[in-house]
């Protein structure tokens, strides 16, 4: 485990160290400590030493999150001590990592050890408890999303106390996975990993309709096949996407897709302008400016190409002032309680707002769209649940609260932003 020679702990109250802001800049607390704890007998002496004051406990990871999932009034942890990988199972393919390893120092450490991640989203910045707990996903079909792939974890209690959650307690390891950091801290995850293998990445421009046609063909042929819809010239500067204007077979520039699909290989490392080969984790992720807000949510797979049609139909006739693409993208149901992909095969449709806009209209319109299409908000992207909604679209939340109380009956892992979906 690394530690840091300015270890920050419960007791360092002050306006110093109040203001905590995500990433994006939309979400902002003051807190009335902070920890960051350099082991996990420290984190649950912290744990405890709060839950005695009665104070609230949250963790952030990295802040990359667009709701106020990170947020508290109480103490506030960073696990930036509690980093690297500890234990690797060559065997089985098991990683143990601890929980504020980012994603790019576990694919590093994963790239050392001849393995790769089944899978990854766009940004590899995230920590990794905080990535998977909120659902993060990448794209494939037949790929569930990062938290399917947790075999066990580590959650620190209100008392102080560890327990240990993996495939001998099934319903606990389908309630931790996806859980927003509300069953407890997790101090360590083990993941189940796959042989390294090479990506080949392609990318292109298409039209939408053509590619609409192409839609399944391409989400069966390709291990990850994934889209961003630009309905202007601009909106692919947006999110920093390259210029592939010369491999677009009409020279189109607005209403048109910027098309990927990775699939593995065995051919060696190189680079194109628009192609590229090399290591699964050096693929994967992408550059992006704090420059959006983005709302997401998980649709039936067989309802995608409607929902798609109906959000850019959206934009182009009510919204003309919405540039940002929209990302599309699929995986697998799972079945991990409060995942957006329980038991559900699903496509994602991203949209983003500008920030300093007043973008709600549009959002909520968006909303009006996906929650037709039975949309399940991804919980780290702005949504607009109740706690009705979460009963009504999560057919296991009250067995997910159940547990919560039964773990945690003061609610000191809960927050004003969670409270009302799992009290
Ligand atoms: C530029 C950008 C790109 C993104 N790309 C994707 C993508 O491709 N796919 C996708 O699905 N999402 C994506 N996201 C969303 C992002 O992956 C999630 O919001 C993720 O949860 C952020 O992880 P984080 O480490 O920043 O955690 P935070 O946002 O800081 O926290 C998220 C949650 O994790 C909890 N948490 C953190 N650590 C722990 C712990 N040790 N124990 C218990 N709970 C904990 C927090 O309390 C909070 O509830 C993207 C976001 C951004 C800003």
């Amino acid at each position: 485990m690394t530690t840091s020679s300015n270890n920050m702990h419960i007791n360092e109250f002050g306006l110093d160290h109040a203001h905590w802001r995500n990433w994006a800049g939309n979400q902002s607390c003051i807190r009335a400590a902070r920890g960051a704890p350099t082991s996990e007998d420290e984190l649950c002496s912290m744990v405890h030493d709060a839950s005695n004051k009665g104070m609230n406990v949250r963790v952030a990871g990295s802040g990359h999150s667009f709701t106020a999932v990170a947020l508290t009034n109480g103490l506030h942890l960073t696990l930036a001590n509690m980093t690297g990988v500890r234990h690797i199972d060559h065997e089985k393919k098991r990683v143990t990592a601890y929980a504020g390893t980012t994603m790019n120092a576990f694919g590093k450490a994963l790239k050392a050890a001849g393995l790769s991640m089944i899978n990854q989203g766009d940004i590899d910045s995230q920590s990794i408890a905080g990535a998977l707990t909120t659902g993060t996903h990448g794209t494939g079909m037949e790929l569930g999303n990062l938290a399917s792939s947790i075999v066990g974890l580590k959650l620190v209690q209100p008392n102080g106390s560890i327990i240990n959650v993996d495939e001998s307690t099934p319903d606990m390891l389908h309630a931790a996975r996806v859980s927003m950091g509300v069953l407890g801290i997790a101090s360590e995850i083990t993941l189940q990993v796959t042989d390294a293998f090479n990506l080949h990445e392609r990318i292109w421009r298409e039209d939408f309709e053509s590619l609409m046609e192409r839609h399944d063909e391409l989400a069966k042929k390709h291990r990850h096949f994934s889209f961003f819809y630009c309905p202007y010239e601009q909106s692919r500067h947006c999110y920093c996407l390259p210029d592939t204007a010369a491999t677009s077979k009409d020279g189109k520039t607005t209403d048109v897709c910027e098309v990927k699909v990775m699939d593995i290989t065995d051919r060696p490392p190189f680079e194109s302008e628009f192609e590229k080969v090399a290591y699964s984790s050096d693929v994967y992720p992408i550059e992006y400016l704090p420059n959006f807000h983005e709302l997401e949510y998980a649709i039936p797979v067989a309802h995608g190409k409607d929902a798609v049609r109906a959000v850019r139909k959206l934009m182009l006739e009510e919204f003309p002032q919405a540039i940002y693409p929209i990302e599309y993208r699929f995986t697998a149901g799972d079945g991990a309680w409060m995942s957006p992909f329980f038991e559900q095969d699903s496509v994602t449709v991203s949209v983003s707002g500008e920030p300093g806009t007043d973008y709600w209209a549009f959002l909520r319109a968006v909303d009006a769209i996906l929650r037709m299409y039975g949309g399940r908000p991804h919980w780290g992207k702005m949504h607009f649940l109740t706690g009705d909604d979460v009963t009504a679209i999560y057919p296991r939340a009250n067995d997910f609260r159940k547990i919560r109380r039964e773990l945690d009956p003061e609610g000191i892992f809960l927050s004003e932003h969670l409270s009302p979906y799992f009290k």
